[in-house]
């Protein structure tokens, strides 16, 4: 761990602080306690429309060739009517429930049953157990890493399906795709009440909890920090790595054997499409371990934004621009293709190094090589609620030196590449860059002002250093 700790006297503890210069409470740098109204505006409006938005993009490709503007047509010139377009929508079915049970069951299965293997002869690979981030009640969590053996075991048990067993066809998940949507639904508002509930009645971790006084903001940012059953089975890691990214890539596979099915052939933009993002799926889970210290597992609480957006919105608007390939099948130009797959390629150098220095850095407390030298820092300290100071540091070299958040520059650049796959005939599969633009832009400011209740006047020293936050120059 690079944060070094040292004890304050309790009497220290709870008042109101100046740390590091910056009028703040001591415990509020996990998560805002007051909600202004930009915030509870923007909550209520994502609790209300993003399971819409969800239902109005798969029902578009369903019943319009996914095509966003012929459904709004259709309904200003009263062409239909909602209850037309409701009525047309595939309903629950009782094998969509059942294969969405067994999938979940499954992952369970293998995060909760198998630990790790595959640190024992993989080299370089960190699984197994492995600590956390320093939560801001002072807590260090143990987490099992698997998640790369649970995605190896998943897809190997597809390729024997699809190749030899053919218990089922792999087209089952487009087959199914909005009956599966409905139970993905279930399961995303159950554990989120589930989650709400447990933060007031049981949580993991009491000190741990923040309650705003405000139901949807609880409810939507979550109560508890690391909401837990058991020792080992934890929400936040396993909601969003396994029904959300495991899945990725099976869906992905799924849409390429539908266009197999339907066109005889599968083309150069769908195989892309699998490679990048199996790409980023990969990496995802060799550095499951890495992704302890990102900001979902280290700051964010698990509420209905983690649990229904890793059950819900992930599977389904994560993988739209296979869906699209399944209706309009794209054969890019050589040349396209060739320069798309440069741009996803190059997003993810970007993406991973980045991600990589910061983590080497903080690993090794600073000591070691960035771009073949020392590396340059700001020293930076801060409490924690039980009144624990720790130090830590900002590197400044490196990608961290040219933007305070170069890997969500890499992330957006391999973003972009996926949508250009599908050409320009349409706009849906173009609302991932838009997302990602907004979720990153959102999440560097929202990282920015916790870093800045968190270390104060050395955030600022920091942020003088590395002026920029994504684009060297411009932003
Ligand atoms: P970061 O990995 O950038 O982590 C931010 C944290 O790093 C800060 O809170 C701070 O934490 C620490 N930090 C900030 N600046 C420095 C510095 N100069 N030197 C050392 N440490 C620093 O953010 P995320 O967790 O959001 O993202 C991780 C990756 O996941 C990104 O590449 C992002 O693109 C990707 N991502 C992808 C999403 C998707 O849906 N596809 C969604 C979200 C993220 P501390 O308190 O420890 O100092």
């Amino acid at each position: 761990m690079a944060a070094h700790q040292e004890k304050k006297p309790s009497e220290e503890r709870n008042r109101k602080s100046t740390q590091n210069g910056t009028r703040t409470s001591q415990v509020q740098w996990g998560r805002a306690w007051e909600v202004d109204w930009f915030s509870l505006a923007s909550i209520l409006f994502l609790l209300m429309f993003a399971p819409l938005i969800v239902y109005f993009f798969i029902m578009s490709c369903d019943q319009y060739q996914c095509s966003l503007i012929d459904p709004v047509i259709d309904l200003l010139t009263g062409n239909k009517y909602l209850s037309d377009i409701w009525n047309k929508t595939p309903t629950l079915t009782y094998r969509a429930a059942g294969i969405y049970t067994l999938w979940v069951a499954f992952q369970v299965f293998l995060y909760v049953c198998i630990p790790d293997f595959c640190h024992k002869f993989l080299p370089g690979y960190v699984g197994g157990v492995q600590e956390g981030a320093v939560t801001p009640a002072g807590v260090v969590n143990k987490y099992e890493i698997n998640g790369l053996q649970a995605w190896i075991i998943t897809h190997v048990l597809w390729f024997a399906n699809a190749y030899y067993f053919h218990c089922f066809s792999p087209t089952i998940i487009f087959d199914n795709w909005i009956p599966l949507l409905w139970c993905a639904n279930i399961l995303g508002y159950a554990v989120s009440t589930f989650a709400m509930i447990k933060g007031y009645f049981f949580p993991t971790n009491a000190k741990d909890c923040k309650f705003t006084g405000n139901f949807f903001y609880d409810y939507m940012m979550g109560i508890e920090f690391n909401p837990r059953i058991g020792k080992w089975f934890d929400f936040k890691l396993f909601f969003n790595g396994r029904p959300g990214i495991v899945a990725w890539t099976l869906i992905n596979l799924s849409y390429a054997a539908k266009q197999q099915e339907l066109y005889g052939q599968v083309t150069n933009s769908m195989i892309l499409v699998n490679v990048l993002q199996g790409i980023y799926v990969l990496d995802f889970f060799w550095n499951e371990a890495w992704y302890l210290k990102t900001i979902d597992i280290c700051h964010d609480h698990f509420g209905w934004y983690l649990g229904w957006g890793d059950c819900v919105w992930l599977p389904y608007l994560y993988t739209l621009q296979g869906l699209y390939l399944v209706y309009h099948p794209v054969q890019l130009g050589t040349a396209n293709a060739i320069g798309i797959l440069m741009l996803g390629l190059i997003g993810y150098y970007v993406f991973r190094m980045t991600n990589h220095q910061k983590d080497l850095f903080r690993r090794t407390n600073g000591n070691c090589k960035i771009w073949g030298k020392k590396p340059e820092y700001i020293e930076c300290s801060y409490m924690s609620v039980d009144g624990t100071k720790y130090h830590s540091k900002l590197m400044t070299s490196g990608f961290w030196g040219w933007a305070r958040h170069f890997n969500y520059t890499g992330d957006l650049m391999g973003s972009l590449a996926y949508c250009l796959t599908c050409g320009f005939d349409h706009i849906l599969p173009y609302f991932y860059i838009v997302y990602m633009t907004i979720l990153l832009t959102h999440r560097c400011i929202r990282d920015e002002h916790r870093c800045l209740s968190k270390y104060g006047k050395d955030w600022k020293r920091y942020t003088s250093a590395v002026p920029y936050r994504l684009i060297p120059g411009i932003f």
